[in-house]
């Protein structure tokens, strides 16, 4: 067999994070019941004016900025013609000759850097639903007209781990510059993997397929696995690669073809006589570039240089925007990084895993992971009882916001008392408010005082001891740690 090498380009589509549509006031939200986020321009009825949201286009010169593009001086906008049932107009408002963004690239880990080609600015279609035979197809047209960028790479990428790292770190930057949250099973980043195979070393491109329908990074890779295996076996057995589009099955863990591919030709692109072309003004785009926030790499660079955390530490913290959000959260409550972090690392991303959520308040609010903290730092609470404190308080935060956690083994709890670390560590008994010192002290004195009680310990132990227990108790007016009194009177008691 010769040895062949993988080329892979890809097509993402990202929804632009404004608060509605590209082209009309209509909301851009998800979940909303079908067919309400709907007006006479996104559905496109005759003699409708689009109006241009100047947000959507700011979101996506922002993105191209932090991607390193350059921003073209003008850009314009093509209808985009085909027929299909998600699409009412029969044309969809996108940009071919005069995108808003060229250029730019992600680094990868390996050192090689992944050109983008282009970055555009288009409009959402509306989104089918195929049901049984009896209902057929359904059609929502609230995702029409939603604004959508289309980040296009060179055909840069060798492997489905290099695929996957690419898209990692494009949504984590688009994330972190806000321009759009990039939620996957919302279908708010959708991927389509372009590949073709080539003899190792040769210069001359192979004939690429193009694969839709990929909707986590999971399926990219598997998709991306499939299809090379595909294509080399073809070519093996004499065969020819077919340049069409195909439909990832992840079910049945195959692509199928799905029609030939089209050229932009087929789609009779021509400008749209309804929207005057974008003019870009420098300047604009310097003020734009001031907003960009400071990424997942600058606040990774802090956490180590400045809060002194390990690497490994400040990569977990920045992998995902909203566990930093939270992490910086925290730090103002107390400056204490290590201590939070240590907190988020193992037990908040472990709760993290079994409920999935953008919003870690939902697990454990910064105050009380805080508040928690805090009594360690004081030694109010014992290491075990502060692992077990957080365990009351997560279990009670998370039941309280059930609703927000796809998990039907959660039943929501409707009080409405506040949550209180604090509180809940005294209702549980759970401070050492008597000290190590005291506690000694007592001990020797419940001893001292009842001298002849221990003489039965032989006989009956348990009874003994809880004799002296609640003498210490009783000296420390309830303040001892019963667990801590019980270890200490039983080394002396068994002396
Ligand atoms: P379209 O798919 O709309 O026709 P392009 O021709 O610009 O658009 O290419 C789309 C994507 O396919 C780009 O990401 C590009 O890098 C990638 N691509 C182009 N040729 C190949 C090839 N021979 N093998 C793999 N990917 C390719
Ligand atoms: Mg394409
Ligand atoms: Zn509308």
């Amino acid at each position: 067999m010769k040895d062949y090498e993988i080329v892979i380009g890809l097509e993402i589509h990202a929804e632009v994070n404004t608060n509605s549509k590209v082209f009309c006031s209509c909301k851009n939200e998800f979940g909303s019941a079908p067919n309400t986020n709907c007006c006479p321009v996104c559905v496109g009825l005759p003699g409708a004016l689009p109006v241009l949201n100047k947000k959507a286009v700011e979101y996506t010169i922002k993105a191209g900025l932090a991607l390193g593009c350059e921003i073209n001086d003008i850009a314009v906008f093509e209808r985009k013609n085909y027929f299909y049932p998600d699409l009412s107009k029969a044309y969809q408002i996108s940009q071919l000759v005069k995108p808003l963004c060229l250029g730019g690239g992600i680094e990868l880990d390996n050192g090689k850097f992944a050109r983008l080609n282009r970055i555009h600015l288009e409009e959402d279609a509306g989104k089918l639903t195929h049901k049984n035979q009896t209902i057929g197809t359904l059609v929502d047209y609230n995702r029409g007209g939603i604004p959508l960028m289309e980040i296009v790479t060179e055909p840069d990428i060798s492997s489905a781990d290099e695929a996957v790292e690419f898209l990692t770190k494009l949504r984590r930057t688009l994330i972190y510059s806000g321009v759009a949250n990039c939620r996957m099973e919302q279908g708010g980043m959708r991927c389509d993997v372009n590949l073709s195979v080539k003899e190792k070393g040769s210069n001359v491109l192979g004939t690429r397929t193009e694969m839709k329908n990929l909707n986590s990074f999971k399926m990219v890779r598997r998709a991306i696995e499939y299809e090379a295996k595909r294509q080399i076996e073809e070519l093996e057995s004499g065969g020819k690669i077919v340049q069409q589009t195909r439909k990832w099955d992840d079910n049945k863990g195959k692509s199928f073809p799905m029609r030939s591919k089209e050229n932009s030709n087929d789609y009779r692109y021509f400008p749209d006589p309804d929207l005057l072309t974008i003019e870009i003004d420098r300047e604009d785009v310097e003020e734009i570039r001031k907003t960009i926030p400071l990424l997942a790499e600058g606040r990774k660079k802090i956490y180590v240089e400045q809060y002194g955390l390990p690497e490994y530490d400040a990569k977990i913290l920045t992998n995902d925007k909203f566990i930093s959000d939270y992490f910086e959260n925290c730090l103002k409550i107390a400056h204490m990084p290590k201590q939070i972090s240590n907190w988020i690392m193992t037990d908040v991303l472990k709760l993290l895993k079994d409920y999935p959520t953008e919003d870690l308040t939902n697990i454990i609010s910064e105050k009380n992971l805080m508040e928690i903290i805090s009594l360690v730092e004081k030694r109010e609470i014992t290491r075990p009882n502060s692992k077990a404190l957080f365990e009351i308080v997560s279990t009670a935060t998370i039941s309280r916001n059930a609703d927000k956690f796809e998990n039907e083994d959660l039943t929501k709890d409707e009080s409405t008392e506040e949550i209180n670390a604090k509180k809940l560590a005294e209702q549980n008994g759970m401070l050492n408010s008597f000290s190590h010192e005291e506690l000694v002290t007592a001990v020797e004195n419940a001893l001292a005082n009842f001298p002849n009680a221990r003489k039965d310990y032989n006989e009956t132990p348990d009874k003994v001891l809880r004799f002296y227990i609640g003498k210490v108790m009783a000296f420390s007016k309830g303040l001892a740690n019963p667990q801590e009194a019980e270890k200490l009177l039983k080394a002396e008691l068994e002396k």
